[in-house]
């Protein structure tokens, strides 16, 4: 027996494992500190009213022998499917039947995804999700990393990349920046992927939070049913991240060699996934419902009232930061030579926990979630301010 050594390649382990690590070693040496956490990005209001209904319903219905169901459809439920084509439809985008497959979350589908294509090598804009380029790096892809920065606005071009296929990670809103792409930024990465033979795996888990007339979904742009995949999530939208649900859109136009994609999707995953639980998906259901988005509309505002509370103290003090606006993080350079881990660090010291950007590849910035309370969230950027205005940095 081998261990796929593949594995070791991923370094010294997930960021988040590595605060958590801190923060216990922390809290053991200071038994009495109040920590704040701004670290991690899980929501922490409640299941809205409608799905939790829903969910009870469907527990009653899965005692019920009349009513009881087994193993649910490869592309999830009927009811389920149909509510996320609603969903599309609102946005003007009609869906047809078979190109929506209902999975247990976007991080899965990002690394199952991988299976649909063969021997493309993987393009991944830095900073990004971690898990990108783990799940490739397992999967055995060669990974390439494609520098954004701070003073472009961390929109990725295609300027200089070299042109051959590769899947393609595009995340918008962006995880950990903040950052929402605009119609250029998807209409060149479009034209690059149509020209290369290239695939877009568009992950909008963020799309929620896109305000005014932001793009929401990649196929509101001309081409993109011929080279993008869509994968969003309801974990923050509907505060799905314990319940899991997501899905996956593969379009009718994306084939090769006379096969459609969504039919092989169909064929790998009759033979190696049986679905979301039934309770889930009425649940998930219900969070699609006229009702079930204004409940969770109602959520998604109190997260970004904080991130626009949070911006403005960071601003008042000097501190500039990024994202805040279409996604319910902030991300922050750290003061002047500091590193991630250094602001991390002395942050902690402070009460305050934060995501040190080196973990998305973002080496001297931090990231902050507005998904907390907003007491505490308010107190927590108040401090932040304060320690960055020590330091004697206000960028
Ligand atoms: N994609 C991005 C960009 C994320 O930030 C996250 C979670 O933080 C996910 C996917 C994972 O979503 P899910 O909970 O649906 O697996």
């Amino acid at each position: 027996m081998t261990i796929n050594n593949r594995i070791a390649r991923l370094g010294d382990g997930y960021v988040f494992a590595e605060v958590a690590r801190r923060v216990k070693k922390y809290r053991a040496q200071n038994k009495n500190a109040v920590l704040i956490s701004l670290g991690i990005g899980d929501v922490t209001l409640p299941l809205a009213p409608c799905i939790t209904e829903a969910m009870g319903r469907a527990v009653d219905e899965m005692g019920n022998a009349d009513t009881f169901r087994g193993y649910a459809p490869t592309h999830g439920y009927g009811f389920m499917t149909d509510a996320v084509r609603s969903r599309y439809a609102a946005l003007g985008i009609g869906l047809n039947e078979g190109t929506i497959f209902i999975g247990d979350g976007a991080k899965s589908d990002c690394a199952d995804i991988f299976r649909l294509f063969s021997s493309h090598d993987v393009l991944i804009p830095c900073p990004s999700y971690p898990a990108y380029a783990d799940i490739a790096t397992v999967a055995g892809r060669t990974v390439h990393i494609l520098p954004t920065s701070h003073e472009n606005g961390y929109l990725p071009s295609t300027d200089g990349v070299k042109r051959r296929e590769y899947i393609i990670f595009l995340c918008s809103p962006h995880n950990p920046t903040g950052v929402c792409y605009t119609k250029e930024v998807w209409r060149e990465w479009i034209t690059f992927a149509q020209e290369t033979g290239s695939v877009i795996i568009a992950d909008t888990a963020y799309s929620a939070y896109v305000s005014g007339d932001g793009v929401r979904s990649v196929y509101e742009l001309d081409g993109a049913r011929r080279c993008a995949v869509e994968i969003c999530s309801m974990s923050k939208s509907a505060g799905f991240t314990g319940c899991r649900l997501g899905w996956t859109v593969i379009p009718d136009e994306i084939a090769s060699g006379g096969i459609r994609a969504n039919t092989a999707w169909e064929r790998c995953r009759a033979a190696d996934y049986n679905g979301v639980a039934y309770i889930i998906q009425r649940g998930a259901e219900a969070a699609l419902s006229p009702r079930g988005i204004a409940e969770t509309s109602a959520q998604v505002e109190y997260y970004m009232t904080n991130a626009a509370l949070m911006r403005n103290i960071l601003l008042k003090a000097g501190i500039v930061p990024c994202g805040g606006i279409d996604a319910p993080y902030l991300w922050l350079r750290c003061p002047a030579g500091y590193t991630s881990w250094d602001t991390f660090d002395r942050l902690l010291d402070r009460g305050v926990i934060v995501t040190p950007g080196c973990g998305f590849g973002g080496e001297g910035f931090i990231r902050l979630t507005a998904f907390g309370r907003r007491a505490d969230s308010l107190t927590a950027v108040g401090i932040i301010a304060d320690e960055y205005g020590k330091v004697g940095r206000k960028l």
